[in-house]
């Protein structure tokens, strides 16, 4: 097939690469001409491990390309898959210009007949809104596609190559099988449904999820008051194959560029057709709360008084093995430190520079290494799970803090790492070790 991806982003530039790897020839457009520079130099402008590789691989193949012209890419394509952001509105609705803006672009370079599937997160009614608009600009002959998808940053290689299922909303049988004959090779668990339903679908996906990350959340804040050990609560809990343990890891909560906008995109959804959608308001309160429960244990600490302590934070990504930082814990925590008088010392192995920018400069001090960080902190906050954190050497990070209070907001240590140290360590939903 010709395949032509709009948006390089986590989403496009991973699921274009990957169909070039399927034997596809693609071309992948982008309007931000500094990600096509890079990307044409070989540079991939987000982390993503394996991506580089796989996107060498098939540019060197001749099976894959990078453009800023749009028309140039749709023209003689027969599928084009639209990928751009959906960002949240101050309302909590997701913001469809970018979607509304590929729209009328695919319709006046469309030649002849294609395929066009929505692959961004869009509500309900977004693809036929998206047809409805290109119908009203050109005669040629399309059809429309409902395509969500479900990869997870840090794995979206892996996610996109072997994926749990694919899901494909249309009302064109045709367009749906010939969408479905091109994830094939992928897996065998491929559902042909109607385009709302399969809109729906991504948002309950994600509403689920986030419930069970602010379920195991509040049971984690219980488990502190009466004594138990939410990760021994979370286990014998996922054994239960009607639970599952995915998800139920107690921390900081959820954040990144999908699951806080995608939660109150859905709210918005319910409430255009007269629903209060009361459970998943509490997700969004608890996941609120959960940040700054890192910030109310650290007072606790410290009498009630932060101002004039330094304060260590370890991970500013939204979780590993990503430089996303939108919508980061880290952020609001970080916020909320500074308000109170803290000197902020911030690290991250690979997110820093996202981060620096879209938290400006507000007197923090930015460190290239961890233990550059945690020099002279009064206190650490462990924000992300970088694997490089569990491997510290916590007899030199004792030594080099003014004092060993640790506040492990992902749950990375246990106590047999703490032996032999003096650290007064909190975690989410544990005992706490002083
Ligand atoms: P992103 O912000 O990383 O990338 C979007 C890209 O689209 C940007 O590079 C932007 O310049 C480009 N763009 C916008 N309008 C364009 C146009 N008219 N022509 C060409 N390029 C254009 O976004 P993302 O994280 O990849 O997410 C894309 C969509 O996929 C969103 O709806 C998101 O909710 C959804 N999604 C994201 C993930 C994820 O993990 N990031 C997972 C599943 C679904």
């Amino acid at each position: 097939m010709n395949i032509t991806v709009i948006g390089t982003g986590y989403v496009g530039l991973v699921s274009g690469i990957c169909y070039a790897e399927l034997g596809h020839t693609v071309v992948c457009v982008d309007k931000d001409s500094s990600k096509i520079t890079a990307l044409r130099s070989g540079l991939i402008p987000i982390y993503e491990p394996g991506l580089e590789e796989l996107s060498a691989r098939n540019t060197a193949a001749g099976r894959l390309r990078f453009t800023g012209d749009l028309k140039e890419a749709v023209r003689g394509t027969d599928l084009v898959v639209i990928a751009v952001g959906t960002p949240p509105l101050p309302s909590g609705e997701a913001d469809l210009s970018y979607i509304d803006g590929a729209a009328d672009e695919i319709a006046d370079a469309l030649d002849g007949y294609a395929i066009v599937a929505v692959k961004s997160t869009v509500p309900v009614g977004t693809n036929e809104r998206v047809r409805d608009r290109i119908r009203s600009r050109t005669d040629m002959p399309f059809d429309s596609v409902s395509l969500p998808e479900f990869l997870r940053e840090g794995s979206a290689v892996r996610d996109t190559l072997k994926p749990d299922r694919i899901v494909i909303g249309s009302d064109s049988r045709a367009a749906a099988e010939k969408v479905a004959q091109l994830h094939k090779p992928l897996t065998d668990r491929i559902m042909i449904t109607d385009i709302r339903s399969a809109e729906m679908l991504k948002y309950a996906s994600n509403a689920f999820l986030a419930t069970k990350i602010s379920f195991i959340n509040e049971i984690a804040n219980i488990c502190e008051k009466v004594g138990a050990d939410v990760t021994q609560v979370a286990e014998g809990m996922g054994y239960d194959r009607r639970i599952g343990p995915a998800f139920l890891k107690a921390g900081i909560g959820y954040g990144g560029s999908c699951f806080p906008k995608d939660t109150r995109a859905l709210i918005q959804i319910a409430g255009h057709v007269e629903y209060d959608f009361k459970l998943l308001s509490s997700v969004v309160e608890v996941n609120r709360d959960q940040r700054l429960r890192m910030v109310q244990k650290l007072e606790t600490i410290f009498g009630g008084d932060l101002s004039g302590k330094t304060v260590a934070v370890w991970g500013l990504a939204f979780k590993p093995e990503t430089d996303d930082v939108r919508e980061a814990p880290a952020l609001e925590i970080m916020r909320n430190l500074i308000a109170r008088g803290v000197k902020v010392k911030a690290y991250d192995p690979i997110a820093l520079p996202n981060f620096r920018g879209l938290f400006g400069e507000s007197g923090v001090v930015w460190c290239d290494h961890a233990m550059e960080a945690a020099a002279g902190a009064d206190a650490l906050c462990l924000l992300t799970e970088w694997e490089e954190f569990a491997r510290a050497d916590l007899q030199q990070l004792q030594s080099t803090m003014k004092q060993p209070v640790l506040i492990d907001g992902r749950n990375v240590f246990k106590e047999e790492d703490l032996a032999g140290t003096e650290f007064v360590y909190y975690s989410i939903g544990r005992p706490s070790l002083n």
